[in-house]
């Protein structure tokens, strides 16, 4: 593999995101903090740094913008809190971490690639997360950092509708954020954060924190990150799935993310999407909802930015 190759794809989220319902100040919000994301991502490739801390870059642009439903700009519990989840993993060394149900930490992924590094764990959650980040230095803010008047607004709306938790996700979109690159090592990584579903109760933790469910990376197949209603990534393990179909079926990495999203989780009622990459740098990102907020490079390729379907 020559030094120059490397591939790096994000998203926003998936959902009913129709051109129609988006005015044009809007989309050119999104695709101008999509672009800003890539392009951080792809920094960090370009200089010969690893998949780990380019998916990471990415991630951190979205989790600091209020558009998306990660960091800053989650969506609020019905208790009215800003609870979020994160993973990462590495497709090298199939190392993972991840921390789920925190509050108070500026930017979850980075708690998560702690968890990663610095513990022989792959899951925390809560309050002993926020402790080991705070031992480790990661910043953290009171919970008000984290309110937005769009999101609680919202909330609000979805209390007053008396809907259930699970299809109550502000308008169905899906805002959880991603990213999955390849190094010019030939290396992996995948990393996911979200907010979770508006309207949540009881501590509820959806897909993006379970490894093989929300986020996956494996060197000899591919990485994953997915967005969508995550009770159903979580049994359908979608991320897993994808690289399972590459593994013992030989399935390409467009082939396996289509079978995925299409024929089993999507049959099975699901709604979202995932973004992939492989070994050789082949991306594919693959939605059965209207739109995905999303964008992808290539080395010595031009930045590409989507939205709808
Ligand atoms: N997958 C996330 C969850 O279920 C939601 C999202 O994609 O926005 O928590």
């Amino acid at each position: 593999m020559s030094e120059q190759t490397y591939a790096l794809a994000i998203h926003g989220g998936a959902g009913v995101i129709l051109r129609e319902r988006l005015s044009e100040d809007m989309e050119a919000e999104y695709r101008a903090k999509l672009l800003d994301a890539v392009e951080a991502g792809e920094a960090v490739l370009k200089a010969g740094g690893t998949s780990i801390d380019a998916t990471i870059a990415a991630v951190r642009v979205m989790e600091d913008s209020e558009l998306f439903n990660a960091g800053k700009g989650a969506v609020f519990t019905h208790e009215g809190r800003n609870e979020m989840d994160a993973a990462v993993m590495d497709g090298k060394t199939m190392d993972a971490g991840a921390v789920a149900g925190v509050t108070r930490i500026r930017n979850p992924i980075e708690a998560a690639k702690r968890v990663m590094t610095h513990t022989g764990h792959v899951l925390l959650m809560g309050e002993g997360a926020e402790e080991f980040a705070e031992e480790q230095g990661i910043a953290l803010v009171d919970p008000s950092y984290f309110h937005t008047q769009k999101r609680w607004d919202q909330l609000q709306k979805a209390i007053a509708m008396g809907a259930e938790t699970s299809l109550d996700h502000s308008d169905n979109k899906f805002g959880t954020v991603g990213a999955v690159a390849l190094d010019s090592h030939g290396n992996l990584a995948a990393a996911t954060s979200t907010g979770g579903m508006t309207n949540k109760r009881w501590r509820r933790i959806g897909d993006t924190p379970v490894i093989g469910a929300g986020t996956y990376a494996q060197n000899a197949t591919a990485a994953i990150s997915t967005t969508g209603h995550g009770e159903y990534m979580m049994r359908y393990t979608v991320a897993r799935d994808v690289c399972a179909l590459m593994e013992f079926k030989g399935l390409d990495l467009q082939a396996a993310a289509r079978e995925v999203i299409h024929e089993r989780f999507g049959k099975a009622g699901g709604d979202g999407g995932l973004i992939a990459v492989d070994a050789h740098g082949n991306i594919a990102l693959e939605l059965n909802t209207p739109g995905m907020y999303r964008g992808s490079v290539k080395a010595g390729g031009a930045i590409k930015i989507e939205i709808f379907r």
